[in-house]
């Protein structure tokens, strides 16, 4: 088994990056443990891919160093990979704030890859676990399933934690760490939060229960909704959220994103002042929601009743409701996984690691993570496609 390059991984990154190198004239082979390629692609959006966004930025994902993902996201852009999906016919949407997703199945998007791999004449194996590394000289020798194999390049597309059903393994990190290069902790991100304390009774009356809100942690705030669950808090609201919250920290929930609480409150006791509270709180959120919040926090009377500084009580508390999680629910059901191998060891233009000519590091193996909204898949395109240029 020898190859030019060889490509660890028949994810997302793994399958851009083959293509590109492929593109350029490299003889590429991509090995995956896997029986399938790109199972997360499979699974991904609710079996929708939500391949790209419109709007992605820097900004919108987290490093140590916010500057590395600029370069390859500059490189190969949203557009550019949605001219892929153009090119193969493959109908989309958006279905909110710039998220594309296919019309049909994620497997439109896999099968397009898979088609390019083809086309260019990348070979992929399956079933394929690596088990060794050794860099010999100038070459890489590898052990694959008991057989030897060598490779001049060697990139490491093996992803991160999250879901270990779907293949996801600490290979990537151990590898880097072997080559002497810094991993930094990693940990759950775009994971629904746990609940165990006296709010466990809103979760499992409320389940199922959708309200909008602004989110906020760490500086960090996102307007969208979350979701009541028998395990606690869930919906894109608390997933992006989650990326930003460390253990032990609270977050606060603002219940009226679109206006000022106190001028609402103050505007229905103007219209009617003969309302019970919990009746105003019933018509914003559901009777379920406002029984509980009369139950837990709120004293209900008529409207007309409640003095400013009582109002001003109540618009504090929908305004800024203050929950300390007591988890996440962990790599099982996690989107992506933070953190990972430190982007100081590797170049911004071709991902390969400075101390180790030869070796890369693509996707989420690195410590990239993006906000939930079609933003990882397009970190997997753009450094994927980069450095399969640079190979
Ligand atoms: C349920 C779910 C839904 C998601 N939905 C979206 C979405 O809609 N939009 C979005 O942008 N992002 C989404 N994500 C995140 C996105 O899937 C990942 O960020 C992206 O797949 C990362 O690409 P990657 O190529 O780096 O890693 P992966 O796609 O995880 O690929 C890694 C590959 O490496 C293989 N591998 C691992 N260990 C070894 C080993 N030891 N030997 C050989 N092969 C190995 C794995 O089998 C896998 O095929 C979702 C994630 C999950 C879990």
């Amino acid at each position: 088994m020898n190859s030019q390059v060889i490509i660890v991984g028949a994810g997302a990154a793994g399958l851009m990056c083959a293509i590109s190198a492929a593109q350029n004239g490299k003889q590429v082979m991509v090995l995956d443990h896997a029986n399938k390629a790109g199972k997360k692609i499979l699974m991904s959006g609710g079996g929708r891919c939500n391949f790209t966004n419109m709007f992605t930025e820097p900004d919108n994902y987290l490093s140590e160093n916010e500057h590395f993902c600029k370069s390859a996201l500059s490189r190969y852009t949203q557009w550019d990979f949605m001219a892929m999906v153009d090119k193969h016919g493959i109908p989309y949407h958006e279905k909110t704030l710039g998220q594309l997703f296919c019309d049909n199945k994620s497997s439109d998007i896999l099968n397009m890859l898979l088609t390019e791999c083809e086309q260019a004449g990348v070979e992929i194996r399956l079933d394929h676990a690596i088990e060794a590394v050794e860099k010999v000289e100038d070459h890489f020798e590898l052990i694959v399933n008991g057989q030897p194999a060598t490779c001049e390049s060697l990139v490491i597309a093996t992803g991160g934690l999250s879901i270990p059903t779907l293949g996801a393994t600490g290979f990537g990190y151990d590898l880097a760490r072997q080559f002497g290069l810094k991993v930094l902790d990693t940990s759950a991100g775009l994971v629904p939060f746990t609940i165990t304390d006296q709010l466990k009774n809103w979760c499992t009356e409320l389940s199922g229960t959708a309200i909008d809100c602004v989110v906020s942690c760490n500086g960090q705030s996102f307007k969208e909704a979350f979701l009541f669950t028998h395990r606690g808090l869930s919906g894109p609201a608390m997933l992006q959220i989650s990326s930003y919250w460390k253990p032990g920290d609270s977050i606060t929930i603002n219940l009226l994103p679109n206006e000022s609480a106190l001028d609402w409150l103050q505007q229905a006791q103007a219209d009617r002042p003969n309302t019970e509270l919990k009746t105003l709180l019933a018509d914003q959120f559901t009777k379920k929601v406002a029984a509980l919040m009369c139950q837990d926090w709120f004293e209900s009377r008529a409207l007309k009743t409640y003095n400013e500084p009582q109002l001003k009580d109540i618009a504090r508390q929908l305004e800024a409701w203050v929950v300390t999680p007591s988890g996440t629910e962990g790599y099982r059901t996690a989107e992506v996984t933070l953190g990972g191998v430190d982007t100081d060891e590797v170049s911004s233009k071709t991902f390969e690691a400075k101390k180790v000519p030869g070796l890369y590091f693509i996707g989420e193996v690195l410590d990239v993570t993006g906000h939930l909204g079609g933003f990882n898949f397009q970190w997997a395109w753009a450094s994927g496609y980069c450095c399969g240029q640079a190979l």
